[in-house]
C-alpha cells in the first residue's frame, strides 16, 4: 500500500467533518484534488465536484467515482492509530474510514494510473443522515452515465441495489394536568403513543420489507400527565409499491390509536428514497469484477437492506455500483 495513501487517509480522518459540518473537509479536498491533477468546484449546496482528464488513452466516454465526506458521531478530534499495518480509531471516537478511506483509494489511484478514461468525481455532504448531500446535488455538473462508488465494506462484495426507505415523524398531543389532584382532566400523550406503537408491525415483516421504531421522547415531571410525546418510526423495502403501502399502513394504524385514545396527532412520512437494482451483469459491475479478480479478489453481487448515495445516482440515471472500501466495524469506536 502506498505510505502516501495512508498518510493522507490520516490526514484526512483528524479533520473533524460530522454530517453538517464538513467545510474543512471540503476545502481539503478541493485543494487535493487539484493537487492531484484535477480541477474541482463545490456546487451550491457544498458537495464537491472534481473533473480529470483522460490520460494514455482516446477513450473519452467518463466514469463517475463518488465517496461521502461527512462522518458519523462521535467523530470529533479523532487520533488515528497505525499498527501493524491497520489503521484504527483511538478508542473513543469513530475512525472515519467510512468513508474517507474511500476518498484516500480515489485520489491515490488518480495520481497513479497511467491510463484512465475521463473521471468526474463527486464527494457529498450529509450522507450519513439522511442523503440529503447526494439529493441536493446539482447533476447538471455531471455528464458520467455509469461509474463506481466507494462505500462498501467488504472488498468481496459488489452492492448492486438498495431500499426504498420511509422516515415516519410522529407527533402525539394529548392534554397536561396534575397527576394527582386531577388526572381526569388530563390526556396522557405517553400512553397513546405507546398503544400506537404496540399496534405496530415491527422487525422482519417478510424477506425484502422491516419496520421498526427507534426513538421515544416525551413527559418532564414524573407528577404530571404529560402533554406531549415524540417517536421517530422507518420502514423500507426491496419493493417500493410494498413499502408504500407499509408507510401508509403504518401512518393509518398510529392515527386510529392515538384518536381512540383522545390525543392529537400530527404525522409526517416522507420517502427519502426510492429502491434501486442494478443487473448483476451491468457494465460497472463486471468492470469492478474484473479489476478485483486482477488483485485475487472474488467479489459477488449483492442487495443489501441499508442504503447508500447509489440509490440516488441510479434514481437519476447514473448505474452506479458500490465497492469495498476496507473497512471495519465503521459507526463504532472500535472502527
Ligand atoms: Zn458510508
Amino acid at each position: 500500500m502506498s505510505e502516501r495513501m495512508v498518510r493522507q487517509f490520516m490526514e484526512m480522518v483528524a479533520i473533524d467533518s460530522e454530517s453538517g459540518n464538513e467545510a474543512r473537509m471540503m476545502e481539503y479536498l478541493l485543494k487535493a484534488v487539484r493537487e492531484a491533477g484535477g480541477e474541482a468546484e463545490l456546487d451550491a449546496y457544498g458537495n464537491l465536484i472534481g473533473r480529470f482528464p483522460a490520460k494514455g488513452t482516446e477513450a473519452n466516454e467518463p466514469i463517475l467515482l463518488s465517496c461521502h465526506g461527512d462522518t458519523v458521531k462521535p467523530g470529533v478530534g479523532i487520533k488515528p492509530v497505525l499498527k501493524d499495518g491497520v489503521v484504527r480509531s483511538g478508542g473513543d471516537t469513530i475512525l472515519g474510514a467510512d468513508d474517507k478511506a474511500g476518498i484516500a483509494e480515489v485520489l491515490e489511484a488518480l495520481r497513479t494510473a497511467e491510463v484512465r478514461p475521463p473521471v468526474e468525481l463527486a464527494v457529498s455532504r450529509q450522507e450519513e443522515t439522511g442523503l440529503q448531500g447526494v439529493k441536493n446535488l446539482d447533476f447538471s455538473k455531471l455528464t458520467a452515465k455509469y461509474g463506481f462508488l466507494m462505500d462498501n465494506d467488504t472488498l468481496d462484495t459488489i452492492v448492486i441495489g438498495g431500499p426504498s426507505y420511509f422516515a415516519i415523524d410522529v407527533k402525539v398531543i394529548g392534554r397536561a394536568a396534575h397527576a394527582g389532584m386531577e388526572p381526569e382532566k388530563g390526556i396522557n400523550a405517553i400512553q397513546a403513543a405507546a398503544k400506537a406503537i404496540a399496534a405496530l408491525r415491527l422487525g422482519r415483516l417478510d424477506a425484502e420489507t422491516t419496520a421498526n421504531v427507534g426513538v421515544i421522547n416525551g413527559g418532564l415531571i414524573r407528577n404530571g400527565v404529560p402533554d406531549v410525546c415524540t417517536f421517530l418510526a422507518e420502514c423500507r423495502s426491496a419493493v417500493h409499491e410494498k413499502g408504500e403501502r407499509l408507510a401508509q399502513e403504518m401512518v393509518a394504524t398510529v392515527r386510529a390509536e392515538v384518536e381512540r385514545a383522545g390525543a392529537k396527532v400530527e404525522i409526517e412520512a416522507d420517502n427519502l428514497c426510492r429502491a434501486v437494482r442494478i443487473s448483476e451483469t451491468a457494465k460497472s459491475v463486471r468492470i469492478a469484477q474484473q479489476a478485483l479478480r486482477k488483485v485475487g479478489v472474488e467479489a459477488k453481487p449483492i442487495f443489501i437492506t441499508g442504503f447508500t448515495d447509489a440509490s440516488i445516482y441510479n434514481n437519476h440515471g447514473i448505474e452506479m455500483a458500490v465497492v469495498g472500501i476496507g473497512a471495519q466495524n465503521e459507526h463504532t469506536t472500535r472502527e
